[in-house]
């Protein structure tokens, strides 16, 4: 038999060397609901892992929701909006998250990565200047690669170094400023009123994406705008409803204009099917429920106090948070895969990150408290802490 040559053997070669280096895993399974008491790999643990901040994704008028919009609508919309999968609920969530934002209009994606790299390659051209902080989200980085403009990035949270980038770019057609509200890694947030200060004092577009701030931060979770009373003064808001809001979608709020612009301009709205009526009706459920009954927020922000408290009185580094993601950071890379591995063994679910995801020397243990823990175990997943902690002689 004539042998035929494998032309993927390289993605072999790299999956052992992955494997060599101990870089290879596979994410755990989950059986049954995302909740915070979860069954993972068959085992239940207390889930700090999750971004189901408001504990929304198993929420009886969530699940009602979705359950008739399925009777009333059905199961698919058929096309991409543009051709004929607009349907009406999609419009009614846009202008209830108009509402929500406090922005004269709100386009949806199929998702918050969409939402950002659908945008700023559809603002931007090669003629233009994106000003990045340096821990923006990935979807922020590839929609930057896609519009081909000039890439300007500054360290972490330097408004200064942001104005100096401003500064200097004044050949450019068009600068955009941009940065994550709350940032993923560190649960910091933005210095957003000296960042708006500095785009307009250069003229910049001003960007921002509030995917882990949105039905967080801010009042009813209106994000880090409302945060810090901002609005009107930031062009281009991106949200999710994969996070918060518990089900799938991005969102851009702000102009009709740029509303308009981004129907006809912003490729994966163009060219990828829009969301089935059940996920936009469980999302329109979400975004009601918060501004109705701001109960959850108030749960969520008091479990983040409590269990951030408790994680600093053990003694460990939890960073510059200020938001319901409290890194435990560790340093070494594999000390923190021991720690989330030991946790794991004591019944709690939390996460090990390493470089790349995280500077090297700055490796840790991420964790995110949700409405729906309870006291009780937030103090078993505390109570794990300091075993796991203790044994590894990091406390
Ligand atoms: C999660 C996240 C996104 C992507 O949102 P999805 O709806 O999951 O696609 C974008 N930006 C930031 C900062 C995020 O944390």
């Amino acid at each position: 038999m004539k042998s035929v040559i494998n032309p993927l053997a390289y993605l072999d070669d790299e999956l052992r060397e992955m494997k060599a280096r101990g870089l290879f895993r596979w994410p755990r399974l989950l059986t049954g609901p995302q909740a915070p008491v979860a069954v993972y790999d068959g085992r239940e643990v207390i889930n700090l892992c999750s971004n189901n901040y408001l504990d929304l994704a198993n929420h009886p008028r969530l699940k009602e929701a979705a359950r008739r919009a399925i009777d009333d609508l059905g199961v698919g919309p058929g096309a991409v909006r543009t051709i004929a999968g607009n349907m009406a609920i999609h419009r009614e969530l846009e202008a209830e998250l108009a509402r929500f934002k406090r922005t004269e209009a709100t386009l949806l994606f199929q998702s918050g990565f969409t939402a950002n790299a659908g945008t700023v390659s559809a603002v931007l051209g090669k003629e233009d200047v994106i000003v990045s902080d340096e821990l923006n989200h990935a979807s922020i980085i590839d929609g930057a690669r896609l519009s081909g403009a000039t890439k300007k990035i500054y360290p972490h949270r330097d408004v200064e170094a942001a104005r100096q980038l401003l500064r200097e770019s004044p050949g450019a057609r068009r600068p955009l400023l941009i940065t994550d509200g709350v940032f993923s890694m560190d649960g910091d947030i933005a210095p957003l009123s000296d960042l708006v200060a500095a785009a307009e004092e250069f003229g910049a577009i001003m960007m921002v994406d509030d995917a882990h701030a949105s039905g967080v931060v801010g009042r009813q979770g209106r994000g880090t705008i409302d945060h810090f009373n901002l609005h009107g003064r930031v062009h281009i808001q991106v949200g999710t409803l994969s996070k918060a809001f518990a089900g799938l979608g991005g969102y851009v709020a702000g102009s009709g204009t740029l509303v308009d612009y981004l129907i006809h301009r912003a490729r994966p709205l163009l060219f990828s099917t829009s969301h089935p009526p059940s996920v936009a009706a469980s999302a329109l459920a979400a975004v009601r429920l918060v501004q109705e009954d701001d109960g959850l927020i108030v749960r969520l922000w008091e479990n983040t106090r409590f269990f951030k408290e408790g994680l600093k009185r053990l003694g460990f580094d939890t960073g510059i948070s200020e938001t319901p993601i409290t890194p435990v950071i560790v340093g070494d890379e594999a000390k923190a895969m021991q720690l989330s591995d030991r946790l794991f063994d004591f019944g709690v679910f939390a996460l090990g990150i390493a470089f790349p995801t995280v500077p090297r020397g700055k490796a840790r243990v991420r964790t995110i408290v949700t409405a729906g823990h309870t006291r009780e175990h937030l103090e078993r997943a505390l109570d794990a802490f300091k075993r796991a902690g203790e044994d590894l002689r990091l406390i």
